[in-house]
Order: C-alpha cells, then structure tokens, then sequence
C-alpha cells in the first residue's frame, strides 16, 4: 500500500522503508486481539498507523484505526472489547510526512450490495493514477489518496456476482506488486501478485485455546514471525498469483493468472524481513549469513575486529566473522527508544539522528582495524556519521563491507525509496563512495554473490532471475506505468487534511 501523495524521505535515517503488514485471522473467539498480536510482530514493517477491522456473527463490521504503533491504538480494553467477532483483519502501515491522515490508513471498507468488504493491502499500484483517473471518470468518489482504494471501486463497478469473482476481475486490470488480505461476510480472502512480489503465509490455529465451534482457526500473514505470537502453525506461502479463500467450509484455492516465473523482493532477505522469518521457505537468519560469509569471501581484508551496523546488519556481519576468522564484537551499541522525529528532514537533522540511535562502544574499537558491516548503503548520510563515529572512538582503520549491491535505482513495488538522484550509488562510483564515507575501503556483495548466499550457485540467471531486484539492476519486471506518466496525472485530491 503506497500512498500516493508526494512526500519527502522521512527524518529519522537513510534506509529503504517497508511499506506494511498485514494480518487475517478467521474462525478465532478472540479474532482482533489475535490480529493485534499478529500486526505488533509485524510491527517492523509499518510504524505510522495501524488499524484493524473485525466481523461479528451479526454479519456487522467494526473498525478501528490510528496513528501510531499497534500498542498505542491497541491496548484500550474498550477499543479491543469493541472489535468483536470471530474473524478480523489487520493493517500497519509505513508513510513519512505528506499525507498521513486517518482517511489513508487500513484496512479500507466499502458498503457493497453483498455486503460490507474490507481490504489490507501490502505493495504498490503501477498503474493506479491511470486507474484512479477512469474510475472517477465513471462517477467513483474516492475517500483517500492510497493506490489500495482503487480494489474498492474496481470491485464496485465488476459485473460478476460474486465477491471472488469480482476481486480477481479488479485484479486483472491491476500492475504493480500486491498482497492483500480481505474479509467479507463469507469469507477471508488473500491474493498476492502474479510475480509474488510481496510475502503472505498462511497459518492454521487448529488445537488452540482461542478456536471457535472446533473447527480449525486460519491466520494470513505478511511473515511467519507473526504466527507463534497467536499460536499458530505454518501451513504455506500464498503462490504468486495465488487467491486464498477461507471460509467455513475450510480453505479453497484460485489461481486465475497462469504461471509467472516469481519475482519475489530479493531485498526481504536482506532487510526487511525480521530475521526470525521464514521466508519463501529459506529462514532469513541464516540467510543473511550467508549473505555475510560469501561478502567475506569476496572483498575480505585483513582486521582485527568485525562490527555490524546494528540491528539489521548482524547476521550478515557473523556471517563474515567466522568466515573470515575475525573476532565479531558489538562496536556499535544502539538505543532502541528513540522515536520517530517528525521534524523537517534536512541533512542536518538526518545527521542528527544518527546519534540518537547510535553509539561508539570505544573498547571494542580503539587502536583497531574495523570491518564495518551494513545492509545496504542508501543515501549515505547514516554511513557516514557511523564512520565518523567509529574513528571518533579511535578506530584505526575503517572497512565497509555491504550486504547488498549498490542501490542503483528506486523501488516502485511498495518500498518507500528517495528518488534516483539522492542515492549514492546511482551518482558516484565506488571510489567517491569511499571517500563521501569516509572509509579506508569499501566493498558490496556482488550481484552474483547475492544468488549464490540465495542457493543459486550459477549466480543471476540473467534470462530468469528468480527475484525482483530492481533497486540493483533497473530490470523492472511490472511495468512502471504511472512513473511514465504525466506529473500532472498524480494531483489526487485537491483536499488537504491538516495532521
Ligand atoms: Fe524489493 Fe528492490 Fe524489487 Fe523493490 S525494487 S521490490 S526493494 S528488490
């Protein structure tokens, strides 16, 4: 879910951003503490707003939905003992200044002639300026400025009977990258993109306390980090272009776009993901030690001590430790109470920032020569101070050592991404890298390299990759049919809601 607004990159540092999570849970006596449970495990994918919708056994939706993380807008007993029912659907949602506003956050609702229907949807919209400016065209009045709410009205104006039926047509006239969980009277419904772009799991709550009427419970997740929190089984990943539709009578399965070979976001390896998921049936833990072990064997350099950039480039730094020999040591501390600054996002106040979050832990660090490990480098700004920092503490040698290629290109499938120009390695070579850092050497992964840590020890299969991995390459394989447009086309709305 993007919204589509413009907005500037957030203040707090220079990483891509995941854009949401989502969580369904049907046929569960406790269905939205469920959901919430499930949304606050995923709250690293989406910290602005979360909300949530439940259906009870009257067939009426309830809804809640705001600003901030899950446990400031869920931990009221009167606003849990309001979203009754036995199944609900969860949202959280990643956005940075422009329009923030409750109208954009999920899930979204709709009142249809079948009743009501209310959808999550984690990705990006290709197309959904073009869509958005036909629909109106045809008389639908559009209530935010989120891509997700064209499902809504695509799925208004289908001339199938029934929902199923509507949704795959709505999502045959849909590009870009989706997962979306949905729930109406009859059922929980989830989709994921043709390419699978985006990760859903289902999980199944049979044999626990909170089952209703003893049939089993189901649960759809953005990742499986989720389910022991409600205490539910893995069952499977939703397949790309895969509809999933759980009902009562236990769990159906549509695929109505043909086979594409997947393209799933070679970047929930090596970021987003938390690192106790399992995702797309490769554990992200040890995959991003794999990740570290083969940067080591690539770009290795005599030191006495490697660090991570923490939290994220931990595993990949063990990885590189016990391949390369060197001792792993915590040089970096960082403090995890810091909140998200709201405050104009200059350079100045990124700089700022990063000394909130982090700190040189000089006895780890003096008199040393360091292999700095990081996830991926964006606009540089963070790396830098980190650099200095660590010199600061009396470092004597500094080597960055990168768990991704260079970030060459912006994401359009659902990461929130500055544009091309602000990111460091689509305007200076390696060499000028180093030195806007600041350090004695750097090195990425390869593209290659990359596979290989993924299980393919080919490297890229240029014909067939496998992944997306845009943000390394420019090989979009959606199209990017709203970036080729008109700038005018993406005024929206004319109304500005104040924050
Ligand atoms: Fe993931 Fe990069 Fe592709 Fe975006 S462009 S979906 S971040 S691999």
């Amino acid at each position: 879910m993007r919204d589509v607004s413009t907005r500037p990159w957030p203040a707090d540092d220079d990483k891509f951003h995941e854009e949401c999570g989502v969580f369904g849970v049907w046929n569960a006596t406790d269905a939205a503490a469920l959901a919430a449970l499930g949304l606050h495990a995923l709250q690293h994918r989406g910290q602005e707003a979360a909300g949530i919708v439940s259906l009870d056994e009257a067939g009426i939706f309830h809804s809640h939905k705001g600003q901030g993380l899950v446990g400031d807008n869920f931990s009221d007993p009167k606003v849990m003992n309001s979203l009754r029912g036995r199944a609900a659907l969860g949202h959280n949602r990643y956005a940075t200044t422009g329009e923030t506003a409750l109208r954009n956050v999920q899930p979204l609702y709709a009142d249809f002639a079948f009743g009501g229907f209310a959808v999550a949807h984690n990705g990006n919209l290709t197309n959904a300026h073009g869509l958005r400016r036909s629909l109106v065209g045809r008389g639908c009045l559009f209530q935010s400025t989120t891509d997700s709410e064209v499902f809504i009205h695509l799925i208004a104006i289908s001339l199938y009977s029934t929902v199923v039926d509507r949704l795959i047509d709505a999502l045959r006239q849909v590009q870009g990258a989706y997962s979306l969980v949905a729930l109406h009277n009859g059922a929980l419904i989830g989709a994921r993109d043709p390419l699978g772009v985006r990760p859903l799991v289902l999980g199944r709550l049979g044999g626990t306390p909170g089952v209703a009427g003893g049939a089993p419970g189901w649960v759809l997740s953005s990742e499986t980090c989720a389910l022991d929190i409600v205490g539910a089984e893995f069952v499977r990943d939703i397949d790309p272009g895969e509809i999933i539709v759980i009902d009562d009578a236990g769990v159906h399965s549509v695929k109505p776009f043909g086979k594409h070979q997947s393209r799933f976001c070679i970047f929930e390896y090596i970021y987003f993901a938390r690192p106790d998921s399992v995702v797309e049936g490769t554990p992200v833990y040890d995959t991003r030690k794999r990740i570290g072990a083969e940067l080591a064997r690539e770009s290795g350099v005599p030191a006495d001590v490697v660090v991570p950039v923490p939290d994220s480039g931990v595993p990949a730094a063990m990885g590189y430790a016990t391949e390369a020999g060197i001792p792993f040591e915590l040089g970096i501390i960082r403090n995890h109470y810091v909140g998200r600054t709201f405050i104009e996002p200059t350079d100045q106040i990124r700089n700022l920032g990063v000394k909130l979050k982090h700190s040189a832990n000089r006895p780890a660090l003096e008199g040393r020569r360091v292999v700095l490990v990081d996830d991926s480098i964006v606009r540089g700004t963070t790396s830098r101070k980190i650099v200095e920092m660590v010199r600061g503490a009396g470092a004597k040698e500094v080597h960055m050592r990168v768990s991704s290629p260079p970030t060459t290109h912006s994401c359009h499938y659902g990461i929130d991404t500055p544009e091309r120009a602000k990111l460091l390695a689509a305007q200076h070579d390696m060499a000028e890298m180093a030195r806007i850092i600041g350090v004695d050497s750097l090195a990425f992964i390869s593209l290659d390299g990359l596979y290989r840590a993924l299980g393919k020890p080919a490297g890229r299969d240029m014909a067939r990759p496998g992944f997306c991995d845009a943000c390394f390459t420019g090989d979009y394989a959606i199209p990017l049919t709203d970036a080729m447009g008109n700038a005018a086309d993406r005024q929206l709305s004319l109304l500005q809601v104040s924050q």
